[in-house]
C-alpha cells in the first residue's frame, strides 16, 4: 500500500467495520477483480453479521466462471438495490458511468466508498480508496480487510486470487508485493490451478473455429500508432452473442502476441451499429489516453472504449487517437 491511500484505506475499514448493511457494486460486465473484490468484501461483511448485498447493473447474469465465488449467494438483481442504501462501495469502477443504472446510489447512499486502480479515474464518492500502482483492486481491498483486522479464509482469499490473476494476465504485470500477497492467498487455501483454469484456461469447442475464423482477419497495419504499428480484428455480433465474455475478451491477448504491432484492438459488435473495443499496449504507447479521447478509458498497457458506427468509422476514429497520444519511453 502507498501512503498516499492509507489513510483512506482507514476510513474504509473503520465504516465497514461498524456497518449493518452494506450494499457492493461492481462495474458493468463485470469481471474477476471488480466482483472478486466485491464479493471478498462481502463475504467478510457477511460473516461479521451484516447484511450485505452484491449487484451490478448490467448484463442480467453474473458470468459462468465466477458464479463458484459466490460461495454465500450474495449477488442481487440491481432491482434488488435499496433505492437509498446505508453503506454503497464501488468496486473496480474507473468511473461512476462504470456502474451503469446503478450509479444514481452514489447520490442517494448515506456513505460511499470507492476503491479502485484506474489511472483514468477522476475521484468519486466520500471516501476514495484509490491507487493506480495497485496491479488491481482486490489488491487494495486486500488492505482494507486487513486494517479491519479480518482473517483471511479461503473463500475470500479465491475471491481476492481470481482478480489478481487475471487483471496481471497471470502474474506477468504484477510486482514483488502482488506475488506476497498471492502465497499469502495460498497458505489461506487457494489452489491456484483449480481456481485458474475454469477461469483463463478454458473454452467451448466450437469456440476453437471461432477463433480462427477472427484470427485469420486480423490485419497489420504497420504505419499506424506513428509507426508502431496496430494489429486489429473484429468480433462479429454473431459472435458476441454466441460465445461468453470468458471467450471474446481473451481474444486481445492473442492478438497482442503479433511482435510487429505496439498496439492491439479487438472490436466486439455488441448492436448493430455499436462496438466495444479492447486495447492493448505492450509499453509505449498509453492506450488509456488514446481510450480517454474516444470516451472510455482505463490502464495504460489495457484500456478500453465504446463507440457508435460501421467497424471501418470505428478503426478511423482510433487511428486518429493513437496518432494523437505521444509515444512514451519503455517503462523498465
Ligand atoms: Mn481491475
Amino acid at each position: 500500500m502507498t501512503a498516499r491511500v492509507g489513510p483512506a484505506v482507514a476510513r474504509a475499514a473503520a465504516l465497514l467495520a461498524n456497518a449493518r448493511d452494506v450494499t457492493l457494486l461492481a462495474h458493468v460486465n463485470p469481471d474477476a477483480d471488480s466482483l472478486g473484490s466485491a464479493l471478498a468484501l462481502g463475504i467478510a461483511l457477511r460473516r461479521r453479521g451484516a447484511a450485505v448485498r452484491v449487484s451490478f447493473a448490467t448484463p442480467e447474469r453474473m458470468p459462468e466462471t465466477l458464479v463458484p465465488l459466490d460461495v454465500l449467494g450474495l449477488v442481487v438483481a440491481p432491482d434488488q438495490v435499496p433505492a437509498a442504501p446505508e453503506l454503497l462501495v464501488a468496486c473496480d469502477a474507473a468511473d461512476p458511468s462504470r456502474l451503469g443504472s446503478l450509479a444514481d446510489r452514489l447520490g442517494t447512499a448515506d456513505a460511499s466508498i470507492m476503491i479502485d486502480h484506474h489511472a483514468t479515474n477522476p475521484g468519486f464518492g466520500d471516501v476514495q480508496v484509490l491507487d493506480p500502482t495497485a496491479e488491481a483492486t482486490v489488491v487494495l481491498v486486500h488492505d482494507v480487510l486487513a486494517a479491519m483486522g479480518v482473517p483471511l479464509d479461503a473463500a475470500v482469499a479465491r475471491c481476492l486470487y481470481a482478480g489478481l490473476v487475471t487483471d496481471t494476465s497471470g502474474f506477468r504485470r504484477a510486482g514483488a508485493s502482488a506475488h506476497r500477497l498471492a502465497a499469502e492467498l495460498v497458505t489461506a487455501g487457494v489452489d491456484p490451478e483449480a481456481l485458474v483454469r475454469p477461469l483463463m484456461d478454458t473454452h467451448p469447442y466450437t469456440w476453437l473455429a471461432a477463433l480462427g475464423r477472427i484470427l485469420q482477419s486480423a490485419v497489420l497495419e504497420q504505419g499506424a500508432a506513428r509507426g508502431l504499428g496496430l494489429v486489429h480484428a473484429r468480433v462479429p455480433l454473431e459472435d458476441t452473442t454466441r460465445f461468453r465474455t470468458e471467450e471474446v475478451d481473451g481474444l486481445v491477448d492473442i492478438l497482442r502476441t503479433a511482435a510487429e504491432a505496439e498496439v492491439a484492438a479487438v472490436l466486439k459488435q455488441v448492436g448493430n451499429q455499436r462496438w466495444i473495443t479492447s486495447l492493448r499496449s505492450d509499453g509505449r504507447v498509453d492506450v488509456a489516453a488514446a481510450a480517454g479521447l474516444l470516451g472510455g478509458g482505463g490502464h495504460r498497457a489495457a484500456a478500453g472504449f465504446t463507440a457508435d458506427g460501421t467497424a471501418d468509422e470505428v478503426l478511423a476514429s482510433l487511428r486518429e487517437a493513437l496518432a494523437a497520444v505521444p509515444p512514451q519511453a519503455l517503462a523498465s
